[in-house]
């Protein structure tokens, strides 16, 4: 609890504070002034078709310039931002910067953006998604936004609601990370997704673990029947692609292919695909 103090300034960390409580409420006060400070920074990792190597589009991933701590992972303040009430404007800015970058890129390139649950709840998502949209002038059949399995715990009406009125301006939807939430099949059946992402965790086994095999071999089937496209998360290794292809996914990314780059990146990673012979998408 902040504690008023003589000259009216406010004590945040009081005696009875652990070290971690501490470091996490010094965190909260760094990313409320990361917007402003203008910390914040897409990265681009790209997409691949299997079948003809070529690059489709570009996940944006962000990353926190932390004038001190330095580059800080999303899987380090993404729940902090949920927790604290930020993840709303800074949601806004992802969509609004990817959006801006994308549409400086060839038109067949598309931008996938990840979605938090709680930009569905504050009510206003489908209204920024629309301004991003019109500020870049990018077409909204180039945006993908990736949700997880967890969005539709909670809410489900309201949610799916969202989503079709998402899906009727135009841009695609994606289940990321599918298969490490809850009851993943009915949920696939609650919405027409355009993408499902299998989860890296089953495409690292991959070549060692039958059993990965068999649920990437199911999931690609289950896209396949319900008209969905699959992309592979986490490839790391040629020998995964190989398997991957083989068994008929659409799309693949990871390491193998690029690590997450800068904007400025964007352009030399087309250029090399251009260079190497492979059309674009
Ligand atoms: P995600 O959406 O599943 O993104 C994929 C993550 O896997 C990224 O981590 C990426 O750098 C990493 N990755 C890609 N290829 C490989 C690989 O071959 N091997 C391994 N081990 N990892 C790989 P990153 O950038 O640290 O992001 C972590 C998570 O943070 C994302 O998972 C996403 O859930 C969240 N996130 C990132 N950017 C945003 C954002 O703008 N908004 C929201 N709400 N969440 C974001
Ligand atoms: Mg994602
Ligand atoms: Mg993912
Ligand atoms: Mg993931």
């Amino acid at each position: 609890r902040a504690k008023t103090e003589g000259r009216g300034t406010l004590r945040f960390f009081e005696p009875g504070m652990d070290a971690q409580m501490l470091a996490r409420r010094e965190l909260e006060l760094d990313l409320r002034r990361a917007l402003v400070n203008r910390e914040f920074e897409l990265y681009y990792q790209p997409l691949v078709n299997i079948d003809s190597d070529a690059i489709c589009g570009f996940e944006a991933l962000i990353r926190w310039n932390h004038p001190t701590r330095g580059m800080v992972s999303p899987v380090e303040f993404i729940s902090l931002a949920e927790e604290v009430g930020e993840i709303e404007s800074i949601g806004a800015w992802v969509l609004k910067t990817a959006c801006r970058e994308a549409a400086t890129w060839p038109e067949e390139i598309k931008v996938a953006v990840n979605l938090s649950p709680l930009q569905f709840r504050s009510g206003s998502l489908v209204l920024h998604v629309m301004s991003a949209l019109s500020a870049s002038r990018l077409k909204a059949e180039r945006l993908e936004l990736e949700i997880t399995e967890g969005l539709l715990l909670q809410d489900t009406e309201a949610t799916l609601a969202t989503l079709h009125q998402l899906r009727d301006l135009g841009v695609r939807i994606s289940m990321d990370d599918f298969g490490t939430g809850y009851s993943s099949l009915s949920y696939l059946r609650k919405f027409p997704f355009d993408k499902i992402k299998i989860d890296r965790s089953f495409v690292r086994d991959l070549a060692e673990t039958d059993g990965c095999m068999a649920i990437v071999r199911a999931v690609m089937d289950l896209g396949y029947g319900l008209g969905m496209s699959t992309t592979a998360e986490g490839v790391e290794t040629a020998e995964q692609l190989a398997h991957l292809k083989r068994e008929g996914c659409v799309e693949a990314q990871g390491y193998l292919i690029s690590p997450p780059r800068p904007a400025s990146a964007v352009a030399e990673m087309l250029f090399t695909q251009l260079l190497s012979g492979k059309s674009v998408a």
